[in-house]
């Protein structure tokens, strides 16, 4: 693995941060406080190519290496962490898609969802179903050439105003995790109702939501993959998509670091800086290190999959440690601001608040260690 960026990888990254600057930032703090759902910037960042930057051109795609879209997704959170997370959620549904659909699924939907005309989410928890995916209720049973599907999933990103979903539903209950299939479902399938968006402690301009599944049918050929290995299928798009949360928290981090740096310098106490007391100084050497750890852990399990590398352990310690990083860099943050730092006019309340969905979606920090310990100890 490079420790340095490519010229290409540098010219993505100046280009999403121009972005992210131009467009993404300045509306971040009120989107927060709305809820609003950017659209327009989703529609505006697949006309840029960083929607499904992965997926190779022939498909829609961008044909980007894994390190350009963490660089991508970093630069994203940097400015809004929701907005990031929305493109992470739809990149895990397209990166099922892709590594699992047939040509004729990649073809109908991959184009499209890229294009920015469709959005789509990914559904495997359920309201009793998270770390124990295995455990889910939704059930597929075969309706002549198709499937009805049955059952209500939440916490679902982009749940609420997606146009297709990526399902996980039992095919066979009693064989648990080796029972689960994937299904591709469109929202104007009879049965399919998206729920409300759900009111979050942080990334609150990223939409959440549950969606039920009643007496849905669902054509053969939307089967994603093979009947009864959409576990191991979800877990294979994790492990790419956990490389994209690792970013995006250190985007978080970045930002934290950024603000607090800038204060430290403006804000007096004591006849000085701030940033003249040893303790901020601390503070700030402790994220800035903490940080750089972070990413080099991202980048090199991004890299390793672009050498084709299986990254299970990589992605999990990537995002393992930049969720906790970005949690601490937005704790001292908040703390170098003081008083200030609690108030919402400076915003790093807001990567507090945003920081905490790291350790939670897509795996929480406990399973990531069980994961981690698994994979130790084969
Ligand atoms: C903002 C947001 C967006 C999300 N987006 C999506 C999405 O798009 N698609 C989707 O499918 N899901 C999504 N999720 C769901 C997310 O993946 C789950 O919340 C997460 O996997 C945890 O599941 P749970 O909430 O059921 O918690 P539980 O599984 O009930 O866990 C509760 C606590 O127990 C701990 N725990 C559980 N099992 C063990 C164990 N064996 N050992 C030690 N500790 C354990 C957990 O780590 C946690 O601390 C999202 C969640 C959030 C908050």
């Amino acid at each position: 693995m490079s420790m340095f960026l490519t010229p290409e990888q540098q010219q993505i990254r100046d280009a999403i941060r121009a972005f992210a600057e131009e467009r993404v930032k300045p509306g971040a703090a009120q989107r927060d406080v709305t809820g609003e759902f950017p659209f327009e910037l989703l529609r505006e960042l697949a006309s840029l190519g960083f929607i499904g930057m992965t997926v190779a051109p022939d498909d829609g795609g961008a044909g980007a290496d894994w390190v350009s879209y963490a660089i991508v997704m970093e630069e994203l959170a940097r400015a809004d962490a929701a907005l990031a997370l929305m493109v992470g959620a739809m990149s895990l549904a397209i990166t099922h898609i892709n590594l699992y659909g047939t040509p004729e699924q990649k073809r109908r939907y991959l184009p499209d969802i890229i294009a920015g005309r469709r959005l789509c989410a990914w559904a495997f928890t359920e309201p009793g179903a998270g770390s124990d995916a295995a455990a889910l209720r939704t059930r597929a049973v075969r309706d002549g050439d198709g499937w009805l599907l049955n059952g209500e999933k939440t916490f679902t990103t982009l749940g609420s105003v997606a146009d297709v979903f990526v399902v996980m539903a039992s095919t066979n209950l009693a064989k648990r995790r080796h029972g689960i299939s994937a299904f591709l479902v469109e929202k104007d399938f009879p049965g399919v109702t998206r729920g409300k968006p759900m009111h979050k402690m942080g990334v609150r301009a990223s939409d959440t939501s549950g969606v039920v599944l009643d007496n849905v049918r669902v054509p053969a050929y939307n089967l994603l993959g093979k009947e009864d290995e959409g576990y191991w299928n979800a877990l294979h798009a994790l492990e790419l998509g956990r490389i994209g949360i690792g970013a995006l928290a250190v985007g978080i981090a970045q930002a934290a670091l950024e603000v607090s740096a800038s204060y430290a310098k403006q804000r007096h106490t004591f006849g000085k800086p701030i940033a003249e007391h040893q303790f901020i100084q601390g503070y700030l050497a402790d994220m800035a290190t903490e940080i750089d750890a972070a990413r080099l852990l991202v980048r090199r399990a991004a890299a390793m999959q672009d050498t084709g590398q299986r990254t299970r352990k990589e992605s999990a310690m990537a995002k393992l440690f930049a969720s906790e990083v970005a949690l601490r860099a937005a704790d001292k943050a908040v703390q170098i601001h003081g008083g200030y730092g609690y108030m919402q006019e400076f915003g790093v309340e807001r990567l507090y608040r945003d920081a905490k969905v790291c350790t939670i979606g897509e795996g929480t920090s406990e399973v990531m260690r069980l994961v981690i310990a698994k994979e130790l100890l084969k």
